[in-house]
């Protein structure tokens, strides 16, 4: 199988949902006289999280979205994150924030109520309960940006979910959740996997789609998956020579799968493109009302 195995490229799907992002946004400014506005707030010197914000930085730019990035320092008080919010919910000239997670320290535990201070119709991470509800109505225009790019990949490569076995290793509500959710939607059958799984292998081995994100070097080996899926491996890992990696050991398994996302290059930027287009859609959604 290994000639057929169709990698899933994330980088050039991101580069032409970007592209194409970019002229719309070229029409959109004519017509309604201001960009989509997304701002980032990023709390503390995580570099991993400041990798992140400064690629969403990058990314609006190239796009013609109006970007703003805040950058706290790590000892920020809750009450000033939330006024900041405010402040930015307020702002006609933005469709889009997004706190960057982990938040550190004791600031982590409040992440609920700075999600739930954010305005719905500016949860582009679509973290809200009101987001995930509508999520399971169907409606994913703020679906979280990690699954939502999964599912584009695949339906870029016109790879059918109706009537599939569907199997996802996460239950978190950024990845294994709403992901759950977005394969329902389309006629998937679906098993969520954890750490509490009884047999995992058993899941594991019968799926026709699994999608991972455990964060652990070679989980994902030939032995534990049969052939012909189509794996989805949205982990981020170093392996020993401290080169980025994703939970499947890619290339022992390739050679059984019909299509595989590769770690860099696959999940990643799409979580990114989703990101822009979620911003793009709550722009309209609101220059459209206006
Ligand atoms: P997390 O909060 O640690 O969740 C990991 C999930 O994997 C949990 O549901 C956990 O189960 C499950 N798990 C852990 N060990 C397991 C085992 N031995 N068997 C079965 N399930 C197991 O991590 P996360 O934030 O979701 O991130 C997961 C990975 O995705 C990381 O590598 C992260 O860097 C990456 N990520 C990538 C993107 C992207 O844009 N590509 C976005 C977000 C995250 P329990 O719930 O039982 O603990």
């Amino acid at each position: 199988m290994d000639s057929e195995t169709i990698i899933l490229d994330g980088r050039k799907t991101r580069d032409k949902i970007v592209e194409d992002l970019t002229e719309k946004v070229k029409d959109s400014v004519k017509e309604y006289g201001r960009p989509p506005g997304l701002a980032t707030v990023l709390v503390g010197e995580d570099p991993a999280s400041n990798v992140y914000v400064n690629m969403k930085v990058k990314t609006c730019k190239k796009i013609g979205i109006h970007s703003v990035k805040r950058v706290f320092q790590h000892n920020l008080k809750l009450e000033k994150l939330l006024d900041y919010i405010d402040e930015l919910n307020d702002d006609e000239r933005i469709d889009g924030i997004l706190v960057q997670m982990p938040l550190p320290g004791e600031l982590d535990e409040h992440k609920t109520e700075v999600v739930n201070r954010i305005r719905p119709d500016k949860d582009v991470d679509g973290f809200s309960p009101r987001n995930i509800g509508l999520n399971e109505f169907g409606d994913e225009t703020f679906g979280s940006c990690t699954p939502k790019g999964m599912i584009r990949l695949l339906e870029e490569y016109d790879l059918p979910i109706r009537g599939q076995e569907v199997v996802i290793v996460n239950r978190t509500n950024v990845i294994g959740k709403p992901l759950a959710m977005m394969f329902i939607n389309r006629d998937g059958t679906v098993t969520v996997c954890h750490s509490k799984t009884r047999d995992l292998d058993f899941h594991m081995k019968r799926a026709d789609i699994l999608a991972v994100g455990v964060g652990r070097v070679n989980f994902i080996t030939p032995n534990r998956i049969k052939k012909g899926v189509i794996v989805l491996d949205a982990g981020i890992n170093r392996d020993e020579e401290g080169d980025l990696c994703g939970d499947a050991d890619f290339h022992a398994i390739k050679h059984k799968c019909k299509a595989i996302t590769p770690v860099p290059g696959g999940v990643g930027p799409m979580t990114i493109a989703m990101l822009m287009e979620n911003t793009y859609l709550s722009y309209l959604k609101h220059v459209q009302s206006d």
